[in-house]
């Protein structure tokens, strides 16, 4: 959303394409899974504050439910566009498909900016967006769940919306709740821990010791900030990370070369994720340009903030010492950088099986909201690690048996069963 002169959806589908000619994908196959299965395109007025009517744009994209009902987040963002809930939908597929969960893909959005609506205004909008698709998501049909810029009370408004308006309690309708509502213990923790467990998986292999490693890392929102906690843990040191200045409308990194302090960062960013520049730079951080997180001088990369923030532009400023990139972010990394990247012979820990923790542990509270029954964090954590641990050792076996990036082998594992599916169903 924040690079324009790259369409996501694009993206997705010439990933898709190379899956679809390493597999010899048959054409019907192809056309099914090129593009979204079903869409919903909606207006939902809201009263405001002020007391007058505005109308805000909101989507819904299924794009494959051939494995079991759609599964994705919602995200409020100003700059979303359709095509970039279809990229995140189509992703979706894949990843679910990678974690092997039986669970298809889907997305959705507002465009919207939270920074400038009101609590009240905000439930309106959640509520809004739930009276529009409320006959086309359920537990049985697309399982929504919160992405950038929402949260677990906007999914409990939803939820309670769509039970409302369905006359029955259904909680395994939407994930992301909050804990003691029908939430899971360790969602909040799932995907930045999921990223920092493929990423252990890989040094492992690598033969590198996580204690003896440095990382830089691309935002500060929630994949982020456990990301960074799960690293800190094993050993690791991250010495940059970045964040979006609403105020400046720009990103800036901020830099302290002994290691950033985790908790000292959370107590001066806001709830988006935003880092206070002058708190930050009182505490002796260097505040450097929105692309420098990029360019320092560390083993491990981990984008976490948007899509298409490794671009052909400037890939090259990625620092010589750069060994692993793990995506956090959906689709942080464009084809064009992807080839430079490549070239380098980086390990690349691709986005959909580096981030499927959320969705893995979003699969764990659908499975006890359905039961009625919940699981302790332990419990949670210790069947997230098993989850994404398979899922990195099948991508990983598949990659070295068939000599393949990490990235194709992945898509190769999740197009390949999304499309047996399909045809297993008689859709192709
Ligand atoms: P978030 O809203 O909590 O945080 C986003 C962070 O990115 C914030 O710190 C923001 O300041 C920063 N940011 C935004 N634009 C930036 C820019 N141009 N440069 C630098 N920083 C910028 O979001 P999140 O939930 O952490 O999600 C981050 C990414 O991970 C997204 O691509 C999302 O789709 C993906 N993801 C999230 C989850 C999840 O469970 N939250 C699961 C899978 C994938």
């Amino acid at each position: 959303m924040q690079n324009n002169s790259y369409n996501p959806f694009e993206t997705a589908q010439k990933q898709f394409d190379r899956a679809a000619d390493m597999l010899d994908l048959k054409q019907a196959t192809r056309d099914l899974l090129r593009t979204p299965i079903r869409e919903f395109h909606f207006s939902i007025p809201i009263r405001m504050d002020d007391g007058l009517m505005k109308v805000f744009r909101g989507y819904r994209v299924q794009h494959n439910d051939a494995r079991g009902p759609a599964k994705g987040g919602i995200r409020f963002h100003p700059q979303e566009t359709i095509d970039t809930v279809r990229a995140l939908a189509m992703w979706m597929t894949w990843k679910t498909s990678v974690a092997d969960i039986p669970l298809g893909g889907g997305k959705g959005g507002i465009i919207c900016d939270p920074h400038n609506l009101s609590q009240n205004e905000q439930e309106n909008l959640c509520r809004g967006w739930i009276r529009q698709v409320y006959k086309n998501v359920g537990p049985n049909i697309d399982v929504p769940a919160p992405d950038v810029m929402t949260s677990p009370q906007h999914m409990l408004w939803m939820l309670d919306e769509f039970e409302t308006i369905r006359g029955e309690k259904l909680p395994g309708a939407i994930t992301g709740k909050p804990v003691g509502m029908g939430g899971s213990l360790g969602r909040t923790e799932a995907t930045g821990y999921g990223v920092i467990i493929t990423l252990r998986e890989a040094l492992k292999e690598l033969n590198i010791t996580p204690a003896d490693t440095t990382a830089s890392v691309q935002g500060f929102g929630n994949v982020s900030q456990y990301a960074i906690e799960l690293y800190e843990q094993l050993g690791g040191k991250v010495i940059c990370v970045s964040s979006w200045d609403q105020d400046d409308q720009a990103s800036y990194s901020f830099k302290k070369k002994e290691g950033v302090n985790l908790d000292e960062l959370r107590s001066i960013a806001n709830p988006f994720g935003g880092i206070d520049k002058q708190k930050a730079m009182d505490l002796g951080y260097e505040i450097l340009s929105g692309d420098a997180w990029l360019e320092q001088e560390v083993d491990i990369l981990i984008p976490a903030a948007l899509e298409n923030q490794i671009t052909a532009n400037n890939v090259e400023k990625m620092n010589k010492r750069v060994k692993i990139i793990a995506e956090g972010a959906n689709g942080p990394t464009t084809p064009d950088a992807d080839k430079v990247i490549n070239n380098r012979d980086i390990f690349v820990l691709p986005d959909f099986l580096a981030n499927a923790g959320g969705v893995t542990c979003s699969y764990f509270e659908q499975v006890q909201s359905n039961m009625n029954y919940f699981w302790d964090k332990e419990d949670v954590l210790s069947r997230l690690d098993t989850k994404m641990t398979a899922a990195f050792i099948s991508v990983s076996d598949f990659a070295k048996l068939h000599k393949l990036k990490m990235r194709d082998a992945a898509y190769v594992i999740s197009v390949n069963r999304v499309a047996q599916a399909c045809e297993d169903r008689g859709w192709v």
